[in-house]
């Protein structure tokens, strides 16, 4: 038996898959560490209050996490990554970096 496809664009917007998660105003130190409680994994090689420090809190999943203030997301994080040289290489206009 011969099928027949038929090959059907959906029109529309291109997909975004940023999720922009509004939570509390992460602006604050305190609150984005506490933002890694029971959610961040021993086995991710990165300290969560050095990333707190330079304006990282976490967002998921996995080690994703975004800053409060650039609103850019890192994630992948490897041993010996230091938060405050990734965040100025993925933004160097951020405040946080300044
Ligand atoms: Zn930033």
């Amino acid at each position: 038996m011969i099928h027949s496809f038929k090959l059907v664009e959906t029109p529309g917007p291109t997909t975004t898959t940023t999720i922009t998660r509004t939570r509390t105003n992460m602006k604050r130190e305190a609150d984005r560490l506490e933002s890694y409680n029971g959610v961040w994994s021993k086995d991710f090689p990165v300290d969560p209050a050095a990333l707190a420090k330079v304006g990282f809190y976490f967002m998921g999943p996995n080690d994703r996490v975004q800053c409060a203030f650039c609103h850019d997301v890192i994630e992948g994080w490897q041993r010996g990554d230091c938060p405050l040289v990734r965040h100025k290489r993925l933004n160097a206009e951020c405040s946080m970096v300044l």
